[in-house]
């Protein structure tokens, strides 16, 4: 009788646990507004097949999001990038009929969202940043001072840098135009404030705080890591960890401090992730021991559909 009472419970939670995934299969992700996913400096679309953002965009469509790649130059200023993304954000509201989108943006990805969001905030329902530097990044502003303006070494940097740009865009099948110089003044300290003084929507208003959760009709979020070294096998450690000693004290995640990262609501600023782990690079190797990012792009994605966007 009592083994009988057993495996009817069992059973049942069984049955229960099993309706409960598939509900969560089935439209965890399914937001109301297409998802556009933009990607940060040196970054593309796909190239040979492999997403910028690795796992993610699967993992957000595997559970009912419409999930598209935005193409922006891998190197230029936020406002060039940004008209590229708003008239490939014309283009997913031709294709799936909706009549805004949800942004999401990593590293600079996030300033190019802001662009959009503060020129046509009718066509976007939320802005959501991961490692955005809204506040700059030091690496930029010791990069800018290795590389002053009008050096021959500001020169040589560019056309080296030109170059991978150049080549980042053919072999993603880009051909947009690339600005190394205007992206390292895009991301300084001193060229963030020069930007967020023309778009400040979402923007903290202290030092370290949180900013508006919506501006304009557009919700904003932001998360971003503070990690370094979080996967031995990794070769991409190695730099971020180099980097990262630029910061000194401060927590970041190897190209972006802790507190410049945030924007809008933040969901959580200190993630155990360095600044390619945000995005599930390289590879897909990142800490076995934490929050996955696909699991936190997908619980946006969820949070974004329980919000009506
Ligand atoms: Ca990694």
């Amino acid at each position: 009788m009592f083994n009988k009472l057993l495996a009817g419970i069992t059973a049942g939670l069984m049955l229960l646990c099993t309706l409960s995934f598939n509900a969560q299969a089935a439209g965890y992700t399914q937001t109301r507004y297409p998802i556009v996913l933009v990607h940060g400096l040196f970054g593309f679309d796909s190239i040979a097949g492999i997403p910028y953002f690795y796992d993610i965009p699967d993992g957000l469509a595997s559970g009912g999001a419409r999930v598209f790649l935005a193409q922006v130059s891998a190197t230029n200023s936020n406002e060039v990038r940004g008209e590229q993304l708003l008239s490939q954000v014309r283009q997913v509201l031709a294709i799936t009929g909706a009549t805004r989108v949800n942004l999401i943006g990593h590293s600079q990805g996030g300033l190019t969202a802001r662009y959009v969001a503060a020129v046509r905030p009718d066509l976007v329902a939320s802005v959501t940043s991961v490692g955005t530097p809204h506040k700059g990044s030091r690496v930029a502003d010791l990069v800018r001072n290795v590389l002053p303006p009008g050096s021959v070494s500001e020169s040589v940097a560019r056309d080296v840098i030109q170059g991978v740009a150049d080549l980042i865009d053919e072999i993603s099948g880009g051909n947009l135009p690339q600005n190394p110089l205007a992206a390292l003044d895009a991301l300084t300290t001193p060229g963030t404030r020069t930007f967020n003084t023309r778009y400040p929507a979402g923007l903290p208003t202290t030092a370290c705080g949180s900013g508006a959760a919506r501006v304009n009709n557009v919700a904003y979020y932001s998360w971003g890591g503070i990690a370094n070294y979080t996967n031995f096998y990794d070769v991409s450690d190695a730099i971020l960890g180099a980097t990262g000693l630029v910061f000194g004290d401060e927590d970041n995640d190897g190209l972006v401090g802790r507190c410049s990262n945030h924007l809008g609501t933040i969901i959580y600023d200190d993630y155990f992730q360095n600044h390619l782990d945000e995005v599930d690079q390289v590879f897909g190797l990142v800490s076995p021991f934490t929050s996955n990012p696909v699991t936190l792009f997908r619980a946006q994605a969820n949070r974004l559909r329980n919000a009506g966007y």
